[in-house]
């Protein structure tokens, strides 16, 4: 996919997230994967999982399922750039995506058949997660082609043991700044304020 869709969604000397124009060396090291609690339109949740230089996106409604079996629609996106990884800040009003963001978790990943990305290619890819709050066995399933023809609609499963449940204060905090959404959208608020006087 690229970055093409993620580039022609966003007007960069708008929005403050990151065009996507450095490159990252790829190393040895085990791939990134973020999770990024969003209060756009609607909050939801998005999965990153680095693969082949780029993070592939699954924006998560209600949020990442812990109890073994649970299973939570996740809708793929467009790939974003790995310095987006690191992202967390108020996406202006009337850009694509306006609205708090924090980085809810981050930590590596690992494949658990081979490739992750022949196995998102084939529609299924079980991973393990290293992360601050997630740790464990999951999995990503795409539904079979519905009736609306949609083919990026996927389910998160929790696999492997039940994890032990988010509670509320790592659910409403960031792992990079220990801030909450609301305390995001202020901060940068309160930043603006000497502009509009
Ligand atoms: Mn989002």
């Amino acid at each position: 996919m690229g970055l093409r869709v993620y580039k022609s969604k966003r007007n960069f000397s708008e929005t403050v997230e990151p065009a996507g124009w450095k490159q990252v060396g790829r190393g040895r090291r085990q791939p990134a994967f973020v999770v990024q609690k969003h209060a756009a339109r609607r909050l939801h949740y998005d999965f990153r999982l680095e693969v082949d230089g780029v993070l592939k996106s699954w924006a998560v409604p209600k949020g990442i399922p812990t109890a073994q079996g649970d299973k939570r629609l996740a809708m793929q996106v467009e790939d974003h750039p790995l310095e987006y990884g690191g992202f967390e800040g108020v996406i202006p009003a009337g850009n694509y995506g306006a609205g708090s963001v924090i980085l809810w978790d981050r930590g590596t990943y690992e494949p658990q058949d081979g490739r992750a990305a022949t196995a998102i290619e084939g529609g299924k890819l079980s991973l393990v997660l290293h992360g601050k709050k997630l740790n464990g066995h999951w999995s990503l399933i795409r539904m079979r082609h519905s009736n609306d023809g949609k083919e990026n609609a996927w389910l998160l499963i929790k696999t492997g043991e039940t994890s032990p449940a988010i509670t509320s204060r790592k659910d409403n905090t960031s792992v990079k700044s220990g801030r909450t959404l609301s305390q995001i959208g202020k901060s940068v608020k309160h930043f603006l304020r000497p502009r509009h006087v």
